[in-house]
C-alpha cells in the first residue's frame, strides 16, 4: 500500500514495524459539545483507513483519546455551572451513540486524558530534567529552540520561529510558533491535579504524546488527523516525544482535508455547521452522511450542501436498487462463466485502488462499472442464482470497506415489505382494491414506491 506521508511531502510505500500489523493512532474528539460533521468527516476517513488496512491482510491495533480537560471542556463547564465531569461524560456518551450511528467501527482503547494525569506530569518532569522544558511561574513550557526538528511536519522555517516567547492557549496560528505549555498550574477557575511538578492540569499536546505511546509504544507506525491538526497539535506531539524518548515517534502522518460549507471551514467558531443529529433529524439516513464523507478522496476538500447530500442518496440507492433487483431477477439454474471474471476483475481494481493512496474514487468507479455490466447481463435474464449469490458476496467483501450496508437494517425492512406486498398480492387476486391500495399506500408513507411490472411487483425507496 501506498500513502502521502505528510512528515515527508510525498506518497510512500507503507512497510509496517511488526509484520501484518499496524498500531494507529487517531486524534479523538475534545467533548464540550455534539461532534459536528466536519469533524465525522476525519474520524470516517479514519474508518475507511483502518478498514482498508483490514481488506488489505492486516490487524490493526487502534487507539483513539478522549480530550476530557483542556480549555474548551474547562470554558463549557464554568458556563453551564456543571462538573467537568458532568459535561464531559454527556458528549462521552453522545459520542459513541454517533459513530454507531455512522457505523464507525470501534477502536481498541479510547484513554481518557483525566485518567493518565500522573504519567502526563511524569513526562513534563522528564522534559525538564533533558532540558527541553522550563518552568515559569509555575507553569511549564517547552522551548522549541531545543528541539532541532520542531517544524518539521508543518514545514516551518527556523527563521520563522519565535523561540524565547510562551503561548498559554492549547491552540493558536503557525505564525506564532512559540514555546509551549506542557502543564498549566492551578487556577481559581479551573480543575487541577496534585503532581510531583506542582499543581495544574496538562496541556492538550501532551494528553496525546502519553496516550499514543503508552498503548502503542514508540515508534508506532500510523498516527492521524484533520490538516487542522497538523500545526500546532502534531508538531508539539512529535517535539514532546522525541525529545522524552530520544527515538523517532511516528512513521506515517495521514491528515484529512476540511469539510467545507459555501467554502469556508465547518466548525464551531465560524457557526456553519450541522451536527448528525441536526441532519438526521431532518430526515437523512445516516449511511447516506457516511457515503458522502467517505465517497470524497480524503487529501481534497469536500464541500457540503443538500445537493451533495442528495447526490449520494442517488449513488447508495443505485447500489441497494441494484442488489434488491438482483434476488428479484435472478433465474433458476446454471452458471454464467462472465460473472466470475467480472467479480474477479472488479476485486482487483478495488483492492489496488485502496492500495494508492486511498484512490475511494477510483474503488467506487470499479464498483459502479460492476453494476453497470452486471445489469447488462440481468435484462437478458442471463444472471443465475449461483451467480447472484457470487455477486452479494463480492459486495459483502467491499462493504467491509466502505461500511455503508449494514446487513441488520436491510434485512428487518425488507422482511417487512415483503410480508406487506404478498398481503397486497393476496387482495388483489381476491379483487379487494380497497385494501390492495390502502397496503400500497401505507408503504408510499413508509417511502415504498411499488412498481407493477410483467414479472411481477417490484418495489424500490422514495
Ligand atoms: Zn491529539
Amino acid at each position: 500500500m501506498k500513502f502521502f506521508n505528510t512528515l515527508s511531502g510525498k506518497k510512500e510505500i507503507f512497510r509496517s514495524i511488526r509484520p501484518k500489523k499496524v498500531y494507529l493512532y487517531t486524534c479523538g474528539p475534545t467533548v464540550y459539545d455534539y461532534a459536528h460533521i466536519g469533524n465525522f468527516r476525519a474520524y470516517i476517513f479514519e474508518d475507511l483507513l483502518k478498514r482498508a488496512l483490514v481488506f488489505m491482510g492486516y490487524k490493526v491495533k487502534h487507539v483513539m483519546n478522549i480530550t476530557d480537560v483542556d480549555d474548551k471542556t474547562i470554558k463549557k463547564a464554568n458556563s453551564e455551572g456543571s462538573s467537568l465531569r458532568e459535561v464531559t461524560d454527556k458528549y462521552i456518551k453522545a459520542f459513541f451513540e454517533d459513530i454507531d450511528t455512522l457505523n464507525i467501527s470501534r477502536a481498541d482503547h479510547y484513554p481518557r486524558a483525566t485518567e493518565h494525569i500522573k504519567e502526563m506530569a511524569d513526562m513534563v518532569k522528564v522534559l525538564v530534567q533533558k532540558g527541553y522544558g522550563y518552568q515559569k511561574n509555575g507553569s511549564y513550557y517547552f522551548d522549541i529552540s531545543k528541539f532541532k526538528g520542531y517544524g518539521k511536519l508543518a514545514k516551518i522555517k527556523k527563521n520563522e520561529l519565535r523561540t524565547g516567547e510562551r503561548i498559554e492557549s492549547d491552540e493558536y496560528e503557525k505564525k506564532n510558533a512559540h514555546d509551549f505549555a506542557l502543564w498549566k498550574k492551578k487556577k481559581p477557575d479551573e480543575p487541577y491535579w496534585e503532581s510531583d511538578i506542582g499543581p495544574g492540569r496538562p496541556g492538550w499536546h501532551i494528553e496525546c504524546s502519553v496516550m499514543s505511546t503508552k498503548y502503542l509504544g514508540q515508534p508506532f507506525d500510523i498516527h492521524c488527523g484533520g490538516v487542522d491538526n497538523i500545526f500546532p497539535h502534531h508538531e508539539n506531539e512529535i517535539a514532546q516525544s522525541e525529545s522524552f524518548a530520544g527515538k523517532k515517534f511516528v512513521n506515517y502522518w495521514l491528515h484529512c482535508h476540511h469539510l467545507t460549507v459555501n467554502g469556508s471551514k465547518m466548525s464551531k467558531s465560524e457557526g456553519n455547521y450541522y451536527t448528525l443529529r441536526d441532519l438526521i433529524k431532518k430526515g437523512t439516513d445516516p449511511m447516506v452522511i457516511r457515503y458522502l464523507l467517505i465517497s470524497t478522496h480524503y487529501r481534497r476538500m469536500l464541500n457540503f450542501s443538500f445537493e451533495t447530500l442528495a447526490q449520494s442518496e442517488a449513488s447508495l440507492d443505485r447500489i441497494r436498487d441494484f442488489l434488491r433487483e438482483l434476488k428479484d431477477r435472478s433465474v433458476e439454474q446454471g452458471i454464467n462463466p462472465l460473472v466470475e471474471k467480472i467479480v474477479d476483475q472488479t476485486m482487483t481494481d478495488f483492492s489496488e485502488s485502496l492500495s494508492d493512496d486511498l484512490n475511494i474514487s477510483k474503488a467506487m468507479k470499479a464498483v459502479f462499472d460492476f453494476i453497470r455490466n452486471i445489469n447488462k447481463l440481468l435484462s437478458k435474464n442471463q444472471i443465475y442464482t449461483e451467480d447472484s449469490k457470487r455477486i452479494v458476496s463480492a459486495f459483502k467483501k467491499w462493504d467491509e470497506v466502505l461500511g455503508v450496508l449494514p446487513e441488520s437494517e436491510d434485512t428487518e425492512l425488507e422482511a417487512s415489505i415483503k410480508e406487506k406486498i404478498d398481503r397486497r398480492n393476496r387482495a388483489r387476486k381476491e379483487k379487494n382494491y380497497a385494501l390492495a391500495d390502502k397496503i400500497r399506500d401505507e408503504l408510499c408513507e413508509q417511502g415504498i414506491i411499488l412498481e407493477d411490472t410483467k414479472d411481477g411487483v417490484r418495489w424500490k425507496k422514495k
